[in-house]
């Protein structure tokens, strides 16, 4: 079984960032900015911003971040978020999620200027990406196609079997796999006999947040396994289905998966930077 090595493909990613924005800075340009927006204490939520602003500014990019307190006002935020839309030096702008239980996230994100959503979450690029004319990709989803891509994995013409409909994951990174030629059943907690869909799989394609979800046997033999899920258990992190306990059974069933951590993880952090580099290319151009 190959182990799909998600940490080395968003390094080759943020490579190339780096060096275009080295260019954009010699010809005297500004460099890209994306501003990042935390509401509230939550340990992880600053933990992942921490992050992304480090990645942000280790390619040479700018990165602004805004970090309010749980009680902030939804007119706090909207104006925050207005003056950044407003603001011509930042690129793309980004809503840790979740967001704290008073907020209408949904309204929230429509209300950045679509051409700044760097997590591909408006209204407007849902649709856009249902139309198969994305302006911008969503970052999990898009990490995804990249690994399946990179390491030769054909889609076109393949059952894959998508596990979880959320906007953020499962919905999008389906309908990514449609436009690419593949036939892709969507499955979720409503779905009866998982593993009888799953064994009939040539790519499994699992974002539920269930540690152990399903086991290797419930896999075609020489299936591709890409294990979106992040579980915080006390043996540390496990996906829902590549954990160190079932990664032996695993690699003697399946032709390929990706490793948690280390798999799609880096991906999404990586296809964020693509993003705001690319919505400063598109203002450019305009
Ligand atoms: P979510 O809670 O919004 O959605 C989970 C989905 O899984 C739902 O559609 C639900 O119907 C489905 N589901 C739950 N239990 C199921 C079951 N037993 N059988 C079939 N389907 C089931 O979560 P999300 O935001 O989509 O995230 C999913 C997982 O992916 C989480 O573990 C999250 O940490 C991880 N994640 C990882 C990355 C990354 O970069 N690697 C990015 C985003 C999310």
């Amino acid at each position: 079984m190959k182990i799909i090595d998600g940490k080395a493909c968003a390094q080759q990613i943020k490579d190339k960032i780096s060096k275009e924005v080295e260019m954009i800075k010699a010809i005297g340009f500004r460099v890209p900015k994306l501003a990042i927006i935390l509401v509230g204490d939550r340990p992880d939520s600053l933990s992942y911003v921490r992050s992304k602003e480090k990645t942000c500014k280790s390619l040479g990019m700018d990165c602004d971040t805004y970090l309010l307190p749980s009680d902030t006002l939804e007119k706090e935020l909207l104006d925050l978020i207005d003056r950044l839309n407003n603001d011509r030096s930042v690129d793309a702008i980004l809503i840790q999620l979740p967001l704290p239980d008073h907020f209408d996230s949904a309204r929230i994100l429509d209300f950045i200027d679509y051409r700044k959503d760097a997590d591909g979450l408006h209204l407007m690029n849902v649709g856009l990406l249902h139309l198969g004319e994305p302006y911008v990709m969503p970052c999990t989803p898009n990490g995804i196609m990249s690994l399946l891509e990179t390491n030769g994995i054909e889609v076109a013409g393949k059952h894959a079997v998508v596990i979880g409909r959320s906007q953020l994951v499962g919905e999008p990174t389906a309908q990514l796999l449609i436009r690419q030629n593949a036939t892709v059943t969507l499955c979720h907690s409503h779905t009866r006999n998982l593993p009888e869909i799953t064994r009939i799989a040539d790519i499994v394609i699992t974002a539920a947040g269930h540690p152990g979800l399903l086991k290797p046997e419930d896999f075609k033999e020489g299936a591709v396994l890409i294990d979106v899920a992040i579980n915080r258990t006390d043996n540390g992190l496990v996906g829902d289905v590549y954990s160190p306990t079932t990664l032996p059974a695993l690699e003697k069933r399946l032709s390929a998966a990706t490793p948690v951590p280390g798999g799609v993880g880096p991906m999404t952090i990586a296809m964020l930077m693509h993003n705001v580099l690319d919505m400063y290319k598109m203002k450019l151009n305009k």
